[in-house]
């Protein structure tokens, strides 16, 4: 794994050597997704659609086109979003009426359908999803997946009769969040933004951060609830069961290409980087030992070999290009593939195979009657450790202090010491003082939707920065 110094000199080049992107392209911010990155990409894309059509979501997709009009309708969110949208003007030769704009997220291209779709209370709870690109004119220097101009993401948005049926959303969101994170082996924080950070327009804001190897926090998504501030301007209403005419509450989740910044950042060690079986692009190479002496009798076992792992439902692959098998080695293992299944004469004629774990590099001999069910354990074993190593590394850097004066600011812009989660009275004077004088950003207080113990307990604490007593953990980072 590159050290905290090391990393954003190696994340640059190794996104790119990797072949998982190419940034050449003449557009500052928006990059070419190659085979490899968008296999991975797909991936993730397709575990999340598996969680949100099984907890009764359906998938949609809108326009990527927005009129001014319709975007400038609530107050708060417009003026979050002005200074990154980009405008289309002209349509041919023509000056369009009516601006259009690239969605930078898509509340104000819905919520207008939205209000013609909801009628009475039998439409509710509508939950709907999309995988698209949004557009953000970023102004910070660009790294790719982590800071880009394009953005491939998912959002959910959801309407639901009162604000507590919405509340049951967002538990649900939590719940689909903790089994997405751990097929991918990311752990997280979850923390309530500050007021002053909360997404423009919402009642309040889940954030979700992972720890990079800078030492540095990174939002790889977020949850919010918007009670009713979008459906008063948009005019979502529905006939409850008495007659009455009520505005919906409503509630978003999304995360972006961002998992593929931090599965490449998180999992990484000197030979390269590690993928998660549940996402990797292959999760299996199998690597045929040809010597001079039965090269035909090998490759068709490989063949069969395939074949077999292929019908299991396993995302497999043959490497039969005429290279030493040491090269092949090295280009899965710096590819991150989960696993590898060597075969050579010797190993048809004992009928089993070799098998290699990339995060351990463990070896063992496997007979082939049993190599499936081997397989799968060893893709769970996989699995476990990374996420096992990542909490680990989670754990160390959060540091708990009790005074404001005990946190240590690394002087350097590209790295941080950790995230430092301290005790704190809930004033917002308070709150401010630490970013004032610590430099760092808040991620807000650690929800009892996540895994609150990462932050440590506030209990008979005093608050870092006036001594009164605690009411909450605070947490508090340099965000990438
Ligand atoms: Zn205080």
């Amino acid at each position: 794994m590159p050290g905290r110094e090391e990393f954003n000199d190696w994340y640059n080049e190794i996104v790119e050597r990797l072949e998982l992107t190419d940034k050449r392209y003449p557009i500052k911010g928006m990059n070419v997704w190659r085979p490899y990155g968008w296999k991975l990409m797909r991936n993730i894309d397709s575990l999340i659609r598996h969680e949100f059509d099984s907890t009764g979501h359906d998938e949609v997709l809108f326009p990527l086109l927005i009129p001014k009009d319709q975007f400038a309708k609530e107050a708060e969110h417009i003026k979050g979003f002005d200074s990154e949208v980009y405008w289309i003007t002209h349509a041919g030769l023509n000056k369009l009426d009516v601006p259009l704009l690239l969605r930078p997220t898509s509340e104000t291209a819905m919520y207008p359908m939205f209000s013609l779709w909801v009628r009475a209370h039998t439409d509710l709870p509508l939950k709907i999803y999309q995988l698209v690109n949004t557009f953000r004119y970023e102004t910070k220097q660009t790294r790719a997946f982590i800071r880009v101009r394009e953005i491939h993401f998912f959002e959910s948005h959801t309407c639901h009769v009162d604000f507590e049926d919405a509340e049951r959303q967002v538990d649900e969101d939590t719940k689909i969040l903790r089994r997405f994170a751990g097929k991918l082996c990311i752990p997280y924080l979850l923390c309530k933004r500050p007021d002053w950070d909360k997404f423009a327009g919402a009642f309040y804001t889940l954030g979700i951060d992972a720890l990079m190897p800078n030492g540095k926090a990174l939002q790889i998504g977020s949850i919010h609830q918007y009670k009713e501030n979008f459906s008063r301007p948009y005019d979502i209403q529905y006939e409850d069961e008495s007659g009455e005419h009520r505005y919906v509450h409503q509630t978003t989740f999304g995360m972006s290409e961002r998992l593929v910044g931090t599965i490449i950042g998180i999992h990484s060690d000197d030979k390269g980087i590690i993928i998660p079986p549940a996402v990797a692009p292959y999760q299996l190479v199998i690597v045929p030992i040809i010597s001079k002496k039965g090269a035909v009798e090998v490759m068709n076992a490989a063949t069969k070999l395939r074949d077999e792992i292929a019908s299991a439902g396993i995302r497999v692959h043959l490497d039969d290009r005429g290279l030493r098998p040491g090269n092949k080695y090295y280009h899965w293992e710096e590819r991150g593939v989960p696993l590898r299944v060597e075969i050579g004469l010797r190993d048809i004629e004992k009928n089993s195979v070799v098998l290699v774990r990339r995060d351990t590099g463990e070896k063992s001999f496997v007979p082939r009657s049993g190599l499936i069910t081997a397989i799968q354990a060893a893709m769970d074993a996989v699995e476990k450790n990374l996420w096992d190593m990542a909490e680990e590394k989670l754990k160390e850097n959060i540091l708990i202090v009790d005074s404001i004066d005990d946190v240590v600011i690394s002087e350097d812009e590209d790295t941080a010491s950790g995230i430092y989660s301290m005790p704190w009275c809930g004033s917002e004077e308070c709150a401010h003082a630490i970013e004032e004088k610590t430099g760092l950003g808040l991620l807000g207080v650690p929800s009892n939707r996540g895994n609150p113990e990462y932050a440590g307990s506030y209990e008979g604490k005093k608050c870092a920065i006036c001594g009164k007593g605690a009411i909450s953990m605070v947490m508090a980072a340099k965000s990438m």
